[in-house]
């Protein structure tokens, strides 16, 4: 596969990232959880090798959302940038919104759609997951 390099940051440009290297299970995530942390109906994700997502400027700060899970965001500005699991620790997730082309990687399937709020409407075919099982 050729490697992919992306690039993006928060809101205020405190925190920028570059990532070298192929996405995988790109999706907008409806969990709870999520939804939370973005202040947003829906997430969307892109799962990359931990060592190809390098944070260029600033630092990312994290806390612990459960048990295994640490989401990454700008101290300064909030935004959620990151969501990593300890039970997959080669890998990190990034919110695909904060590339600065968020053009390239677009979402292939829906998880956790058993937690959708009955107000979003999903419009398009992809596949829809009931939980985030079968997305890993
Ligand atoms: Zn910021
Ligand atoms: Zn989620």
């Amino acid at each position: 596969m050729t490697q992919s390099v992306y690039a993006g940051g928060c809101l205020c440009g405190a925190l920028r990232y570059e990532i070298s290297g192929p996405v995988s299970n790109p999706c907008f995530c409806h969990c709870a959880s999520c939804r939370r942390a973005a202040g947003a109906p829906m997430v969307p994700w892109g799962t990359f090798a931990r060592d190809a997502v390098r944070i260029t400027r600033g630092r990312l700060s994290e806390f612990r959302s459960s048990a295994q899970v640490w989401r990454g965001f700008c101290a300064h500005c909030g935004t959620s940038l990151t969501y990593r699991h300890e039970a997959r620790s080669a890998e990190i997730d990034v919110t695909l919104a904060t590339l600065d082309d968020p053009m390239r990687i677009e979402p292939a399937m829906h998880v956790w759609v058993k937690d959708r709020l009955p107000w979003v409407a999903i419009g398009d075919s992809l596949p829809r997951h009931e939980t985030g099982a079968a997305s890993t």
